[in-house]
């Protein structure tokens, strides 16, 4: 990962290009910083940095030896420590490694409950433990086999038991010549003053709101008026863009196959139907079931439009557009009869009915309200 792939932080990157110039390498930093905001990205890149043996206007290089290792977080002196679950007392986080660079390398802008996600249960906590303290202090007693320097990275330091923390202290303080710990921390308020003491601190601020816009534009090739509003609701983590690109993506296909549904419901071409309720049918469940709440929210947003009171709708450009044309067709009459098909529909899908028949039957009955 070269500074270059960072979003904005061009303030922390130019202090960590110039303790590398300086040769002022400290041997423990502590990254901290808001969720989304960069900080494991900034501590693999600096890493990358610090190990590239042919830098280039302050950045890496990307091609050499040492790059080529990193763009696979496969290099032999780069260890990262994370939290993990661990089955028996003698589980260290070596078992999840490959975990852990899969999604760093799908991207490095991820928060914890996905981590939890990928090990297998969203709702656990895991814990950096006492075996993992003896992994460390192995690997950073090694030599170096490639490299002049070895990196550790440790993500969520705050998640040590204390037995692990006062083990890796000593090392911390007085680790082998040329060992560099990065701890990346989302709440430094958490991690044992004898061990944040041991450090430099370097804080991440949040990504200004400019620098997400203008990646959003350059690189997602987002209009300007969506890259504006997905900056305003960033609040300065990168994280937050996109599980809001992930949404707009869901927004965008539940309008496409609500408004299909209504204009054939009204054109009342019940082969049309049939192919729309296969293509739901192909979906999963959690989409289908999406797309069902989705359809409540259009039409009693609809109806509510009726009564002109627009502070009560929330929709974008598109949805209201339709909402115009739409709702003078939802009235008292049908509303309840919408409201009672979509949820049992919902409800349907939640008992694993088959989706073919859930939605055939649902559109069918549609076509009589929509259009009686
Ligand atoms: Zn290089």
């Amino acid at each position: 990962m070269l500074f270059k792939d960072i979003i904005g932080q061009e303030v922390v990157i130019n202090k960590l290009q110039s303790f590398v110039a300086k040769d002022r390498i400290s041997q423990a930093y502590l990254f901290s910083g808001k969720q989304g905001v960069g900080k494991l990205a900034l501590a693999i890149s600096f890493a990358q940095y610090i190990m590239c043996k042919n830098k280039k206007g302050g950045d890496s290089c990307g091609e050499c030896p040492s790059c080529k290792k990193f763009q696979k977080l496969e290099h032999p002196d780069c260890h990262f420590v994370f939290p993990f679950f661990a089955k028996s007392s003698g589980t260290n986080c070596d078992a999840y490694i490959q975990d852990f660079r899969n999604q760093i390398l799908d991207t490095p802008y991820f928060d914890i409950s996905k981590w939890w996600d990928i090990m297998g249960d969203a709702k656990k906590e895991g814990i950096i433990n006492r075996s993992e303290s003896n992994n460390i202090i192995h690997k950073i007693n090694l030599t170096s086999y490639e490299s002049e320097y070895k990196v550790m990275i440790i993500w969520y330091p705050e998640l040590m038991t204390q037995e692990c923390a006062n083990s890796i202290l000593k090392t911390l303080e007085e680790p082998p010549h040329k060992t560099v710990f990065i701890l990346v921390s989302n709440n430094s308020d958490k991690i044992m003053e004898t061990i944040s003491s041991r450090t430099q601190k370097i804080e991440i601020p949040n990504i200004s709101n400019d620098e997400i816009r203008k990646v959003l534009t350059d690189k997602y090739h987002k209009s300007e008026d969506d890259a504006i509003s997905l900056s305003k609701l960033s609040l300065g983590s990168w994280t937050r863009v996109l599980n809001l690109l992930i949404e707009t993506e869901e927004i965008k296909r539940n309008f496409e196959h609500f408004t299909l549904l209504m204009r054939t419901c009204w054109g009342r071409k019940v082969l049309d139907l049939i192919k729309w309720s296969n293509t739901i049918a192909g979906w999963g469940r959690e989409q289908q079931k999406s797309f069902l709440l989705y359809s409540i929210k259009m039409v009693r947003e609809s109806f509510m439009n009726n009564f002109g009171d627009s502070s009560i709708i929330y929709a974008n450009s598109k949805e209201e557009k339709f909402m115009e044309r739409f709702s003078p067709f939802i009235n008292e009459e049908n509303l309840l009869i919408l409201f009672k098909e979509l949820n049992k529909a919902y409800q349907d899908i939640q008992r694993n009915a088959n989706p073919k028949l859930v939605f055939l039957d649902m559109s069918l009955k549609l076509i009589k309200v929509i259009r009686p």
